[in-house]
């Protein structure tokens, strides 16, 4: 269902469109980043172009993450409007890739594309590394003697008592 013929489905058609839910257990999002506990709905636009595709995306869903301070769970918002560009892995006449061009995804199989896959790597480009439940989210106790510690040793260095 997720795997597309982009080959096939574009000798006929110039555009491509559609929108789907995906279930957690179809995201798979590795329990270390976080999880899913709602599905997630996704709509889309793939439009042929030269030596590529042109993917519009729009995702919307929530994310369960543990806040990385004071360890309470709490929902993410991983809603997000993206485009990209994927095209064939270059050959060897193509040996550089401008800067402009950077966010190129590179198709592995044009026959046999895996939207889901795409979605899935959306999906995870928008997890924080350090999530926070809330900007102003208060350190916990441990971090707020550590930081203590450090300006207290930045004293004595600096009064070279050190
Ligand atoms: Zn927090």
């Amino acid at each position: 269902m997720f795997r597309l013929n982009l080959k096939e489905l574009f000798k006929t058609r110039k555009k491509l469109t559609g929108s789907y839910t995906l279930k957690p257990d179809e995201i798979g999002l590795p329990p270390d980043l976080g999880k899913i506990v709602e599905p997630v709905g996704f709509y889309f636009e793939i439009t042929k172009e030269k030596g590529g595709y042109r993917i519009y995306m729009e995702i919307e869903g929530h994310v369960v993450l543990e806040c990385s301070r004071c360890l309470t769970l709490y929902h993410k918002d991983i809603s997000r409007k993206e485009t990209i560009r994927i095209e064939p892995y270059p050959t060897r006449d193509v040996m550089y890739l401008k800067p402009s061009e950077l966010d190129v995804s590179f198709l592995e199989d044009e026959e046999a594309f895996d939207l889901r896959e795409l979605v899935r790597e959306q999906i995870i480009l928008s997890i924080p590394t350090k999530p926070l439940c809330s900007p102003e989210c208060t350190p916990t106790l441990e971090e707020r003697e550590e930081s203590k510690k450090v300006t207290l040793g930045d004293l004595l260095k600096k009064g070279n008592v050190l």
